[in-house]
Parts: structure tokens; sequence; C-alpha cells
């Protein structure tokens, strides 16, 4: 247990991180698992809060992060937790509804390997389906970072890790060196 004061935005309380969890690494044979999807809400509605804990706690000690899949703590079922731009998102059963033929690319990066960066293309915008936390129907249109976050946390589901997705022999690399590289160029 941990306290850390809210970087999210919504308020300046100081939290206690209570649901952390340990986050599984690139390596262990579960991450490659297909989660099921759910059935009991309850469940669902514990492990979205543990999700966020976890992701506040990774946030805390790494600096970054913006959503996580309840595979990634080890719970086998399609449930994602997102925050982003002072949005959170807790996303059950989610499914595609549609996704753009238009994608482009970018470095990714995933709390189950923190120290690669992984370059890799995705759809530029996207429409999905999923359950609220009180078993309602909803619609999310995304683009851009949160369609791309979206579909990195939706590949988690099926067991795929942005490293299958890495674009040529330079497509993945250390953070150490991926910073380095960029801090030589203008850009
Ligand atoms: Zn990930």
């Amino acid at each position: 247990m941990s306290i850390i004061v809210d970087e999210f935005g919504f308020s300046n309380i100081t939290q206690v991180i209570m649901g952390a969890h340990r986050i599984l690494q690139l390596g262990d044979p579960v991450l490659r698992e297909v989660s099921i999807p759910v059935e009991n809400l309850a469940d669902a509605r514990g492990c979205l809060d543990d999700l966020r804990d976890t992701l506040h706690e990774f946030q805390r000690t790494h600096g970054f992060g913006r959503g996580i899949s309840a595979i990634q703590i080890g719970v086998r079922i399609r449930a994602i937790y997102i925050e982003l731009d002072g949005a959170a998102y807790g996303l059950i059963n989610p499914e595609y509804e549609w996704l753009s033929q238009e994608r482009f690319r970018l470095w990714d990066d995933c709390f189950s390997f923190p120290d690669l960066r992984v370059l890799l293309e995705r759809s530029q915008a996207l429409r999905l389906r999923y359950m609220d936390e009180h078993g309602g129907t909803q619609m999310v249109d995304a683009s851009g970072a949160l369609a791309e976050l979206i579909q990195h946390e939706m590949d988690h589901l099926d067991g795929i890790l942005a490293v299958d997705r890495a674009i040529g022999p330079n497509g993945l690399a250390t953070r150490e060196q991926w910073q380095a590289a960029r801090s030589l160029r203008p850009n």
C-alpha cells in the first residue's frame, strides 16, 4: 500500500492505493491467453477497481501509463480500464463496431514490458460497443490517441502483445536506446 497525490486531475485529494496488483510481464504465458466474456457484473466491478488502482500505482512508479487490461493482473475476463485526457473508461465485454481502413504509425509501449518501445500501425479511428459497470450498453467513437490505446488493450484480451506487431527489424527498441536516438534528432 502506498500513498500518492491523484495525478489525474479530478482532485488533489491524497489517495491510498489499496487494490494495486503485480503486473504480469512479457514471457508470462498467461498474457497469451484469450480472456472470456464477463458474466458476473460484480466481479467485473471489483476487477475494474483493481485495474484503476494498479494503473495509478504504475503511473506513480513509472511516470506514464494510460490503460490496462484485466489479463495483465492475471484476471482472464474481457475488462479494460483507460484514463486519457481527464476521462476514465471502464470497458466490459468491448467489441469493435468499426475500424477505419486509414492507419497510422506510432511508437507504442506497455506495462508488461515497460522498458521497450514498439513501432507499429493502428487504425486511425474506431467505434466500440461495451457494457458499463451498471450493465448498460455504451458506444464510444475514438480517434488518435484514444483509438490506438483501445486497440492496444483490445489486443490484450485476445492474447496479442504490441511486440507481435513490431514493424521491421528496427521496430523494437529499448526505451533507453529509443530516447537516446530521439535526443540526437531535431524533433
Ligand atoms: Zn499493454
